[in-house]
């Protein structure tokens, strides 16, 4: 976790100050500040341990900056004994954090595939979910982000991913527009060619022609 992140381009001793991961005892003073911004006394009883337990719940909502996506798919499966029918993991809990607002994102991703020569366990796509979502992000990159990092490792004949999610920063500050849930999908190889291939995957997740993303 404590790696410091450098530029390729830039020598080691031109990394800029924003890329070098800072304390833990900056990172408290930090929500010090913002506990001061929001009107409190970051002081007072019930908030001395604070600091402390907001920096310890960052390790666990940021933990995906520490995976490697690829990493985590490169052990599959080659013998399949010939199964190359659709693969969906449907209705995995995704907890993310919006990079406008950080606040939380929760919702709900389906993944499918069609194995081409590999096949991966199931645990594995949920680990990807995880792995991307466990950072800042913004729901349409995300999405993306996991089918092309399946595409890429498994290269499988089509990939599709379908993220359902509410927007915090949508339903408690802002246009506070509660019960509002964004969809968002990607659609590679035959999910995408193929309508027939992507009507029996929204099936399978529940959407059969509803929403307008089919
Ligand atoms: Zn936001």
């Amino acid at each position: 976790m404590n790696k410091v992140l450098k530029r390729p381009d830039l020598g080691s001793a031109a990394v800029a100050a924003s890329q070098v991961k800072p304390s833990r005892a900056e990172a408290e003073e930090a929500v010090r500040t913002l506990i001061r911004w929001a009107g409190d006394d970051p002081d007072r009883e019930g908030l001395v341990g604070t600091p402390d337990r907001v920096v310890r719940s960052y390790e666990e909502f940021f933990a995906g900056y520490a995976e490697d996506p690829r990493e985590i798919l490169a052990r599959t499966f080659e013998e399949t004994d010939g199964y190359d029918e659709m693969v969906v993991l449907r209705d995995i809990r995704l907890e993310s954090y919006c990079e406008h607002h950080i606040v939380p994102i929760i919702g709900k991703a389906h993944v499918g595939y069609l194995p081409a020569h590999r096949v991966v366990g199931i645990s594995k796509l949920a680990r990807i979910v995880e792995a991307y979502a466990k950072r800042l992000q913004i729901q349409e990159k995300m999405t993306a982000q996991i089918a092309n990092c399946i595409q890429e490792v498994l290269e499988p004949r089509g990939v599709a991913v379908v993220i359902e999610a509410a927007h915090q920063c949508m339903t408690t500050r802002g246009i506070r527009k509660p019960g509002v849930a964004m969809v968002t999908s990607r659609m590679l190889g035959s999910f995408r060619d193929d309508p027939s291939t992507r009507r029996e995957f929204l099936a399978m997740i529940g959407k059969n022609g509803a929403g307008g993303y089919a």
